[in-house]
């Protein structure tokens, strides 16, 4: 990829990342383990480009998966295979 492509494509997804959750006073609360899952999230996000605003589980393990997660099984469990 042409460093220009890799610019718009960080570009890209940077301007296209969901925001994250907010306390009632609309800030964003950085303390707040909501926020830590929403970072892990988006930092998946920027490798898979994908995102789903669906509540999902792990096929393997049932734990919560990240909304960035590209398919239904955690990093976890496919690192274990
Ligand atoms: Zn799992």
């Amino acid at each position: 990829m042409s460093e220009q492509a890799r610019y718009w494509v960080e570009g890209f997804l940077n301007g296209t990342e969901p925001d994250p959750s907010v306390n009632k006073d609309g800030d964003v609360d950085f303390e707040n383990q909501e926020y830590r899952i929403w970072t892990q999230a988006v930092d998946l996000f920027h490798e898979t480009g994908y995102w789903t605003d669906e509540e999902r589980k792990c096929e393997k393990c049932g734990s919560a998966l990240l909304q960035s997660e590209p398919i239904e099984v955690c990093r976890n469990c496919l690192s274990k295979n």
